[in-house]
């Protein structure tokens, strides 16, 4: 059994939405324009006809990104799971300070190639949610000091954790490290959905790389002959997903999603991922 779970973020003047809502809702209360609710339950109903019958007088703004929470038994069965990242860790990149020396970006679509970073991090401690995992707008993943322990009490290798510099002096002492992961995972099996589109005539990246899939269910679970993974903890897929900027998706085994699970580390939703036996990479 799944749950789709709505985060949901209302802006602008939503004073009055907020007071109805928390009025006859007491028991899930949106803090600060923010609420969880499961997607298709009355409580989600209601909160978006109630946002529509305000929307008409005020100018405010829906915003929602969607979790699945799988059944923690369900992908402890499995040896892989993707770790989608839902915290944010702000502006990364070198938007603070210069991190990356050679940053290219193709000047005809955009696309960013891969750089060397020369630099650490710096990052807005103020922008960076309360948990232990979270990524940045430039998919950097920053980690905290329990999580690092998670990983290395459970034998991650061929993981780096490099310091952060605070942009600006942080509201309480607070550490985060750069998880950087090195192991590939990949390349993604012929099955999996993959999309390409619009190869650039300049760089020969492709703008967008995608999933054609509908958001839930299983055909968007990643998929690698079973060949190409070798039991890491932690790896990154060899393809990078977006369009435009473009990210890793991190995937961690089934053992390691049990140990972070077991010791309470947040930022992130997990899905399952498969070895297949008898299927072949997809080609570039
Ligand atoms: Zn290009």
């Amino acid at each position: 059994m799944t749950r789709h779970v709505a985060r949901i973020l209302v802006s602008g003047q939503r004073r009055r939405l907020e007071d109805e809502w928390n009025r006859v809702h007491a028991e899930r209360p949106m803090t600060a324009g923010a609420v969880a609710l499961d997607v298709g339950s009355p409580e989600y109903e209601q909160l978006k006809t109630l946002y529509h019958r305000l929307a008409r007088d005020a100018p405010i703004e829906w915003h929602e990104t969607i979790d699945v929470e799988y059944e923690p038994d369900e992908l402890a069965a499995h040896a892989i799971v993707t770790l989608w990242i839902s915290a944010t860790a702000g502006p990364g990149n070198n938007t603070l300070h210069p991190a990356y020396a050679n940053a290219r970006r193709c000047p005809q679509c955009g696309v960013e190639t891969y750089r060397y970073q020369r630099a650490p991090l710096h990052l807005d401690p103020a922008r960076i949610d309360e948990v232990d995992i979270a990524e940045t707008d430039h998919g950097e993943v920053v980690v905290s000091p329990r999580a690092r322990d998670v990983f290395e009490r459970n034998g991650v290798e061929s993981v780096t954790y490099e310091p952060i510099v605070w942009a600006a002096p942080p509201p309480s002492p607070r550490t985060m490290h750069q998880l950087v992961v090195v192991p590939r995972l990949g390349p993604l099996a012929a099955s999996f959905p993959l999309v390409k589109e619009h190869r650039c005539p300049v760089c020969g990246e492709y703008r967008t790389v995608g999933i054609a899939a509908a958001t839930f269910g299983p055909a968007r679970q990643l998929r690698f002959p079973r060949s190409s993974y070798h039991g890491e903890g932690l790896a990154i897929t060899r393809e990078r997903f977006g369009s435009g900027r473009k990210r890793h998706l991190i995937v961690a085994s089934g053992r390691l999603y049990c140990a972070l699970r077991d010791a309470g580390i947040i930022g992130f939703w997990a899905e399952p991922a498969h070895l297949l036996e008898d299927d072949v990479p997809a080609r570039e």
